[in-house]
């Protein structure tokens, strides 16, 4: 089948990955080994102890889920696709402008079958604005997706007890966080960026899981992925005001960073009149951390420690060894380039 070749060549540039970071991959069907021009090579799994984290082809996922067979969830990374106006084989899952849709049909169903073992899914993804608005989605649902495949639903999360879906976000930056209740088999799909991490979207969505649906919070486990990291994700002033009005914790939430400006360190002298001493030097940047805030939210909702995984990967910075860049960056890419996908399903395993 032409799909395999071109997996084949995906897992090449996967290799690359886990060589760089250490953890296995295989496609959900191949998971004893992976394909070189067809054939099927045997090789004993790998996994990363320390990130307790899997790629398989193009799907990150979670180790400690693999023991509920019926929870089909991963992130996507930006490696192993057919989309080539933002680079090389990018896995873009958005219907950007610049792509085309065939091809992130493609891609879609790539990714679609690096973690539920099937091309074919019904998405439930939303049409994302930055909001706390959580969509639920119930056995009675209209249609999901337009005949293009685009989202109907309007908010930045989606729940669901329906078998069969796959609960959908879309990130470049932003933080995807995938939450299930393992006894009750509930699944939910956020998408939390600043604005949305200020309006508490990920506490409000554990508080549905508890009130909508009667999870206890023992129960629930979560997933928190690739974003851009706290490394990278300089903001403004007023963002800091924002956060310490909402948030007692604020002061572990950001940490002021100084840049070094290579021509005043060349040329100090020329700087030297400019300002009273100690006023010369540039001053801090504000770094948040996006993935802090939402562990918080998770924890103050009642979600124990333990059961929350974090990627921990920045979408900005991380690269693989070829040089290029692992994930899709909003920022890095000064707004132009592709999406990932985060998906949430209640399969029918038991
Ligand atoms: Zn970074």
């Amino acid at each position: 089948m032409g799909s395999w070749t071109e997996s084949s060549e995906a897992i090449g540039a996967v290799d690359e990955v886990l060589a760089a970071v250490g953890l296995t991959h295989g496609r959900r069907a191949t998971r004893q080994g992976s394909w070189k021009q067809g054939e099927r090579v045997k090789e004993p799994k790998r996994s990363n102890e320390r990130t307790g984290l899997s790629v398989q082809a193009s799907a990150i996922q979670i180790e400690a889920w693999r023991k509920y067979p019926w929870l089909h969830a991963g992130f996507s990374t930006r490696l192993g696709g057919a989309s080539t106006v933002y680079g090389k084989g990018d896995l873009n899952l958005g219907w950007t402008a610049a792509d085309s849709p065939d091809i992130v049909v493609r891609n879609r169903q790539r990714f679609f079958a690096a973690v539920t073992g099937s091309e074919r899914s019904e998405l439930a993804a939303v049409r994302q604005f930055h909001s706390n608005l959580i969509c639920k989605v119930d056995a009675a649902h209209g249609p999901l997706e337009t005949a293009e495949g685009k989202a109907v639903l309007r908010g930045d999360a989606v729940i669901t007890d329906v078998p069969g879906l796959l609960l959908g976000v879309q990130t470049a930056d932003c933080v995807p966080v995938l939450v299930a209740d393992t006894k009750r088999r509930i699944v939910a799909a956020f998408h939390a960026g600043w604005r949305g991490t200020l309006s508490r979207i990920v506490e409000r969505g554990i508080g549905d899981f508890v009130l909508r649906y009667g999870s206890k919070t023992k129960d629930i486990v979560a997933a928190i992925g690739p974003c851009i990291g706290p490394c990278c994700f300089a903001v403004g002033e007023e963002v800091r005001f924002d956060f310490e009005s909402q948030f007692a914790y604020c002061g572990a939430l950001f940490s002021e960073v100084y840049d070094s400006d290579p021509v005043r360190e060349k040329y100090p002298l020329l700087f030297l009149t400019a300002r009273a001493p100690g006023h010369s030097n540039i001053g801090p940047q504000i770094h948040l951390n996006l993935v802090e805030a939402n562990r918080r939210q998770l924890l103050d909702a009642g979600v124990f420690a333990e059961n929350i995984s974090v990627v921990g990967e920045c979408t900005a910075c991380t690269y693989v060894r070829s040089g290029s860049r692992k994930y899709f960056s909003h920022r890095g890419e000064h707004g132009f380039t592709g999406r990932m996908l985060s998906v949430i399903g209640i399969g029918t395993e038991e």
